[in-house]
């Protein structure tokens, strides 16, 4: 992508052409969440000026046209994630519901005292605490791999982890706080292997790769859409449909029934019998908008082009002085984190701010992680399609001054 294409992509996100605290935006925390492109935003605004209706439900035209761009819109994220059935795709409100359904509904149904769900260290709270809960109702044991010094995932000790106890095997594709890639489709075989179910937690992955979950091999993937350029509030879950069919219902109400009576109900088939009460139709459309814009764009492409553009930062945050870098992973996507000698992260990223720039600091909501590394939390920069070399400088500037001032 030359400088003219990109300036093209990037001038289609509205919120990044704005000036913060006096300077331009540099916008660095897409891993918390990304800009939205104005094609999301008209589809949205289109939903509601003209087609708002609740879904499944009237004859009328209205409700026909919200209809169709919602089981549309299921269509587009199945075909995004080579999903082999519409019916697989379950609107979620994000990553962290996704998780939930599958800990409430299979866990609570299939595991038994002393089964064993395998996380690892770098795990967002959202794919460790729904798992603690259904450990405390069944006594099923959590199993942790470790990682190593670079912060990959210790396969080795993974393996070792692996045994005829295994039930599920859980893990991100791609770190929140290091960035690491995980070997998924390594980990998912070995899982396999012992008879164990696997889930995918692919919220920092689906803006950054390529994701097809049938040559991942997983049986569930989690994604939410405001970090892949869609509003927030709706996500996705994929799982396979023998999986999905044998599972009971999680949240009950409308939609997910077939028929009520006070002498017992019966459910509605994939995906509704997941999807109780009006779902976020604006949310799922949005969203498929939002597939549709990174989709008609060369992917390949673009995946290079956010490497080029972490490799640049990696390098040039080695050459601010008393900067360490937290987590060297062997491939990694989206997100970089790192420490100042002499700053707590909390002043720095205040700093920072008044300069326009956005990053986040903290635990990043992987505090086990954090504890693993012996560390409060870190400043992590975050890119996105639509960062340029600019927004970079611009960082890279900025802490070199600080590192100089303190
Ligand atoms: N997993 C990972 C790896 C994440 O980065 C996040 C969001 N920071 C989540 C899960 C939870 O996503 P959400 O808050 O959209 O449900």
């Amino acid at each position: 992508m030359n400088q003219q294409q990109h300036a093209q992509l990037r001038s289609q996100f509205p919120a990044l052409a704005q000036e913060v605290n006096g300077h331009p935006l540099i916008y660095l925390d897409n891993a918390a969440t990304t800009q939205k492109p104005q094609a999301v935003l008209d589809v949205i605004a289109h939903y509601y000026r003209t087609d708002n209706a609740n879904v499944h439900r009237a004859a009328h035209a209205l409700s026909g046209r919200a209809t169709r761009a919602f089981e549309d819109a299921r269509e587009t994220v199945a075909r995004f994630i080579n999903a082999p059935d519409n019916r697989e795709v379950i609107w979620t409100r994000g990553t962290t519901e996704a998780i939930n359904l599958v800990a409430q509904s299979w866990g609570l149904s299939e595991l038994r005292a002393g089964d064993e769900i395998v996380l690892s260290t770098l795990e967002h709270h959202a794919n460790i605490v729904p798992w603690q809960l259904i450990a405390q109702r069944t006594g099923a044991i959590i199993r942790v791999i470790p990682l190593d010094k670079r912060g990959d995932l210790d396969m080795d000790a993974y393996r070792a982890l692996l045994g005829p106890r295994t039930r599920l095997v859980s893990v991100a594709h791609v770190s929140n706080a290091l960035g690491t890639v995980n070997p998924v489709k390594e980990i998912v075989a070995a899982a396999k292997a012992v008879g164990a179910l696997t889930l995918i937690d692919g919220a920092q992955a689906v803006a950054h790769l390529e994701v097809d979950v049938q040559a991942i091999g997983c049986d569930f993937y989690a994604f939410s859409g405001h970090k892949l350029y869609g509003p927030t509030g709706i996500g996705v879950l994929w799982g396979r449909t023998e999986l999905l069919e044998r599972m009971p219902p999680w949240q009950a109400g409308g939609e997910m029934i077939d028929r009520v009576s006070f002498a017992g109900t019966t459910f509605n088939a994939l995906p509704f019998k997941f999807e109780a009460g009006t779902p976020h139709i604006a949310g799922a459309i949005g969203l498929a908008s939002a597939i549709d814009f990174i989709t008609v764009l060369d992917r390949a492409e673009l995946v290079r082009h956010e490497e080029t553009l972490t490799d640049y930062l990696v390098a040039g945050l080695r050459q601010v002085p008393g900067l360490r870098l937290i987590g060297e992973p062997e491939q990694r996507a989206g997100a970089v984190s790192f420490l100042l000698d002499e700053i707590h992260p909390q002043d720095a990223a205040t700093l920072l701010d008044m300069q326009g720039i956005a990053l986040r600091v903290g635990h990043h909501c992987a505090m086990p992680l954090m504890e693993n590394l012996g560390i409060g939390g870190t400043m992590r920069a975050s890119l996105a399609c639509y960062n340029n070399q600019d927004d970079v400088d611009a960082l890279l500037a900025a802490l070199h001054k600080l590192s100089d001032f303190f």
